[in-house]
């Protein structure tokens, strides 16, 4: 007998997803999103050393026994475990102090779309499976194309990092070359600046580096790379270079190379010009910082990790092509079941880089860009470039220490009066030991400075002067 549509519909989706009704209540739920609520609006607990492997298995066997188990813990027992034995463990990159590498600190509606961006079950692969958030994410990648000047045409995808951004950029950029070359293995010029993921990729894509010199600043200059060009004509190997890739805001000090001079170059050459502004595209938020980042708009392709400068979650990059349409045969993988998705003319991402399934990663920066507007992200960064700057005049003044002025962005690199490397390890750990800041020594020119990089708004200035006197 005929049943109308209503009267004994199945559901369209469960309340409470997959494992069934019996396994997860209705109270679980708002307990979890308790602990999320509390995550969120209790401040970061002072710094500490994280346990080691032995003393994390002995606490948290004391607390619940084995975690993983036939009948399981409960939500409960693993939430406990969670919130007091796993969650407490290690730096949170958000932290005021987290001075060491290249911090984050996402937004709370960017962290709480990330979850919301799960729940719906959404794929951010194809249009078919994810179009209204891979719309979202494409909204995104439009506003840095035009902060970078980048053409109408372009245009990419979010992956999980700068690694697997420069990895992809590099995979197109060879499959242009393949296709135009006359041989050769491949070669890419790069500077002593550039990420270390730049020399990896290049070793998994089998190309060689050829090294250009950087000047006293640590920048890769236009006159630098085309004496590099000269030889290799010389050589008769000019034909092989498959890219320059030049950074915008190298990790160790926010040197920006010569991107117009070598933007030019590469133009002239029709060589494949890959900017990595990971670390620094961030700051093209902010208008005063535009002009150093001039000649970015002649980039074959970019990358921008919003999980370092944009306030996003991990993990998250941007990678723009100018072009895009020159990367798919890099990347469209063939598949019987994948023929429709192939043949579609929506924006497919997973078709511009080195991926298949995908979490749309780039809704959460698109969420919290809608609710508190691009203004707020040229406010935010104004105001660490304003702290950076702060810091920086009292490390110049500082009679035992020396600033290297060459350092840039929200990075300062010093050297403290006859230190020994010894000396600056034994500094930094003191500094954690202290709850001070969480720092660690790096090299300039050969030599171990200090390296701060500060990627927060909230910063102390007490913090600053406890750091300072620590350096005696
Ligand atoms: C951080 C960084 C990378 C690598 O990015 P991940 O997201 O850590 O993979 C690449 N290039 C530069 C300039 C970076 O600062």
């Amino acid at each position: 007998m005929y049943q109308s549509e209503h009267s004994h519909a199945v559901p369209e989706r469960h309340c409470l997803p997959s494992i069934g009704d019996a396994h997860l209540r209705p109270s679980d739920v708002d307990t979890l999103l308790a602990a999320l609520r509390k995550a969120l609006t209790t401040p970061r607990a002072p710094l500490a050393m994280p346990q080691d492997t032995r003393q994390l298995t002995h606490a948290v066997e004391h607390m619940a026994g084995p975690t993983i188990s036939e009948q399981g813990l409960g939500l409960e027992s693993a939430l406990s475990v969670f919130t007091s034995c796993l969650a407490t463990q290690g730096v949170p990159t958000d932290h005021s102090g987290y001075l060491a590498y290249i911090g984050s600190s996402p937004t709370p509606s960017a962290v709480l779309m990330d979850g919301l961006l799960s729940a719906t079950g959404m794929i951010g692969s194809g249009w078919m499976g994810g179009a209204g958030l891979i719309w979202a994410e494409n909204q995104v990648l439009k506003w840095l194309a035009d902060l970078a000047g980048m053409p109408e045409s372009a245009g990419g995808c979010f992956v999980a990092g700068g690694t697997a951004g420069n990895f992809s950029a590099l995979a197109a950029a060879r499959q242009r070359f393949r296709q135009q070359s006359t041989g050769g293995k491949g070669i890419i010029l790069t500077a002593a600046s550039a990420h270390s993921s730049v020399a990896s990729s290049a070793a998994l894509l089998d190309l060689t580096i050829v090294d250009v010199a950087c000047d006293e600043a640590g920048r890769m200059t236009a006159a630098a790379v085309a004496s590099v060009l000269a030889q290799l004509a010389a050589q008769d190997t000019l034909t092989e270079v498959v890219a320059i890739v030049a950074v915008a805001g190298s990790t160790n000090s926010g040197q920006i190379d010569d991107l117009h001079g070598i933007g030019r170059i590469a133009r002239q050459h029709g060589i494949w010009f890959h900017v990595d502004a990971a670390y620094g595209g961030a700051f093209l938020c902010v208008p005063a910082m535009q002009p150093r980042f001039a000649g970015i708009e002649l980039a074959n392709s970019v990358i921008v990790d919003p999980h370092k400068g944009l306030f996003a979650p991990y993990d998250c990059c941007a990678l723009l092509y100018a072009e895009p349409a020159g990367a798919l045969s890099a990347f469209t993988q063939d598949a019987e079941y994948l023929e429709h998705i192939n043949e579609s003319d929506e924006w497919n991402p997973m078709h511009y880089a080195f991926h298949l399934s995908r979490r749309a990663r780039g809704v959460p920066l698109w969420f919290s860009l809608a609710v508190h507007g691009s203004g707020a992200y040229t406010q935010s960064l104004t105001q660490i470039l304003a702290l950076t700057d702060t810091l920086r005049a009292r490390i110049a003044e500082h009679p035992e220490l020396t600033l290297i002025e060459a350092s840039s962005l929200s990075v300062i690199l010093f050297k403290r009066r006859g230190w020994s490397h010894q000396q600056y390890l034994a500094w930094a750990d003191q500094c954690l030991a202290d709850k001070i800041a969480f720092v660690v020594p790096s090299k300039w020119q050969g030599e171990t400075v200090i390296r701060l990089c500060i990627m927060n708004t909230h910063l102390e200035a007490e913090r600053c002067e406890a750091l300072l006197a620590s350096l005696g």
